[in-house]
């Protein structure tokens, strides 16, 4: 007999399955609900036929693309500039399955059916919990369309590309592919929430192929996905700041100038390359009227914040489901952990700020989808995406470590796969527009725009009569935001309000009336402590709760 065979020392016993493969959408009751309550019922085809792909094939490829993360070649053999970044074959499979799903053109080939947008964030919602370095060219993909519009001659050669269900990540001009994806470059080193500071500067070169041609000189501190195949950036011209369509090669057909410094060493995201740049005379069109840039970035930055309310629901789901599945499956002082009265009681709360984090975000897509119909809803997606950036982005990271620890050793061991969305949890409070800056845009859409602080009351009012705390809570807040005191200073204790009031709202309209009174007890009347777990007493609920993440399998 071996001698290891001789020695062996125990049986592997009590250590959960993988959860993968599962159907990621048809396991999420939430989700579901959510899709058909917010219009986008007619193309669950789409959900359907990706919800199996993200729970088994796009997980695994989550992990290589991570655990190989790209690398800068700056120079080839010969010391040519090349500034390419290598990917690992995970990378461009995982974009290639998402935009050949839709997650960047669906709404856009679909914008004549109301709710295209919704579903649209419904595959970014799946496809993030397998992945979500990728999640960020995909999503500045989608968001970069309504910026691209403002110069039609650009649009109308680009648009069919940005949008096509195609990817090519080669490195060769944009027009020798099918389909293109397309970053952004605002942040510069001395200020990237103020970006009116940008020193890049933009010098008109005149007319050429789709546009106005200008040669721009600068750099981009934060530049994420360099691999793109055009950038939305902003320059300084004669006019002021204005923004500009950056393609990574040049209209001559060579590689446009811009000099990839470095990749940043990140806390996570590693599967995306976020980069530095140089434009050392770059070529570029200008997008919009001259020194009208901010206001032309800001359409895509809208949708871009709503990817990152999307983001952090997606990244909560992922790990709740994970410690669902492991709660059932382990056993501790002679109990599945999912029977122990206190781990219900944390796995509940999760639950349901789970909920209350996929309703909003499902709903301010509803909000963007008929912006372009329905000015009250154009009012409303205004105020609540920078609401839900706020709210939904700060729960992210103590809502994954709850989840984590409900793995105990294991949840902070990479192989099961809650440490890598603890690593990502933060950053979709940081970029975009970090937590005071979503906190001031609230105060200055309530503020300059009277139709949105209309708008989120008449949200508010339209479940008049579904739960009394919120009823209370909506005339307190009336009175708050009616007081002409100088509200800056507590921005976040206003916004933070107004998201859990609309959180509630959003579970009231969903109907299931236990979830919406659980939430407002604990979160507007605040019977609940300041961690995660303290829910009052209530064994029934907590269970439904849990049942409704999961079907049993
Ligand atoms: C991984 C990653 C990828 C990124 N990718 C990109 C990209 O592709 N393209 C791009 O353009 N940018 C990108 N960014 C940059 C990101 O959008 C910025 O870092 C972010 O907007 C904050 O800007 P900043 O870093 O300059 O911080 P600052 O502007 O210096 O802000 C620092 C802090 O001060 C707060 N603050 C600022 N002004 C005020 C005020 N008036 N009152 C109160 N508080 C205030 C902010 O909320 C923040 O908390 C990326 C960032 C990260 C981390």
């Amino acid at each position: 007999m071996p001698i290891a065979d001789r020695f062996t020392t125990h049986d592997v016993d009590n250590q959960p399955p993988p959860l993968a493969p599962y159907d990621a959408y048809a396991s999420d009751v939430a989700l579901r609900e959510a899709v058909a309550r917010e219009g986008a019922g007619w193309a669950e085809a789409q959900l359907i036929a990706y919800g199996p792909i993200v729970g088994d094939e796009a997980m695994a490829l989550g992990v290589a693309a991570n655990a190989h993360r790209p690398a800068l070649h700056t120079h080839d053999r010969a010391g040519q500039r090349v500034d390419d970044v290598e990917f690992h074959p995970a990378y461009h499979r995982l974009m290639a399955l998402a935009i050949e799903h839709g997650v960047t053109g669906f709404a856009w080939r679909h914008a004549e059916h109301e709710g295209a947008h919704v579903a649209r964030a419904a595959l970014m919602y799946l496809h993030n919990q397998a992945d979500q370095g990728t999640s960020c060219p995909l999503t500045m993909t989608y968001a970069c369309v309504p910026s691209l519009e403002q110069q039609p001659e650009l649009a109308r050669e680009w648009m069919p590309r940005v949008v096509a269900p195609a990817y090519d990540g080669r490195s060769v001009p944009a027009s020798a592919k099918l389909g293109n994806t397309v970053g952004m470059g605002m942040t510069e080193k001395q200020g990237g929430s103020d970006v009116r500071a940008n020193t890049t500067r933009a010098t008109p070169l005149g007319a050429a192929g789709p546009g106005v041609l200008y040669e721009l000189v600068g750099h981009k501190w934060f530049f994420s996905a360099p691999m793109s195949d055009a950038f939305l950036v902003l320059a300084q011209t004669d006019e002021g700041l204005s923004c500009f369509l950056l393609p990574r090669f040049a209209p001559d057909g060579a590689r446009n100038a811009v000099r990839i410094q470095r990749l940043k060493d990140k806390l996570g995201d590693w599967s995306n390359a976020s980069s530095e740049v140089e434009l050392q005379g770059a070529l570029a069109w200008m997008v919009g009227e001259p020194g009208r840039g901010l206001a032309t970035i800001l359409q895509m930055v809208m949708l871009t914040r709503h990817d990152c309310v999307i983001g952090s629901a997606s990244i909560m789901r992922q790990a709740l489901v994970q410690a669902v599945h492991h709660a059932r499956h382990r056993r501790a002082f002679g109990k599945a952990l999912v029977d122990q009265p206190l781990m219900r009681n944390v796995l509940a709360d999760l639950a349901l700020e789970s909920e209350a984090a996929t309703a909003l975000a499902f709903r301010i897509a509803r909000a963007v989808d008929a912006s372009g119909r329905d000015e009250r809803e154009r009012a409303l997606a205004r105020v609540v995406t920078a609401v839900g950036k706020y709210w939904v982005c700060k729960r992210c990271p103590p809502f994954v470590n709850e989840a984590q620890e409900c793995l105990g050793g294991n949840g902070y061991v990479e192989d099961w796969g809650l440490a890598r969305l603890y690593r990502q949890a933060p950053l979709n409070s940081i970029w975009e527009g970090s937590g005071n800056i979503q906190c001031l845009d609230v105060l200055r859409a309530l503020r300059k725009e009277p139709a949105s602080t209309e708008a989120l009351f008449a949200e508010l009012e339209s479940v008049r009569g579904g739960n009394t705390l919120l009823d209370r809570e909506t005339g307190a807040l009336r009175k708050l935001l009616g007081d002409n005191g100088d509200l800056e200073p507590q921005a976040r204790r206003v916004v933070e309000r107004m998201a859990l009031a609309l959180q509630t709202a959003c579970l009231v309209r969903a109907g299931n009336v236990a979830i919406a009174d659980a939430f407002a007890e604990s979160r507007l009347a605040r019977a609940h402590g300041v961690t995660f777990g303290t829910l009052e007493p209530s064994a029934p609920l907590q269970k439904a709760l849990i049942e409704r993440v999961l079907p049993i399998s």
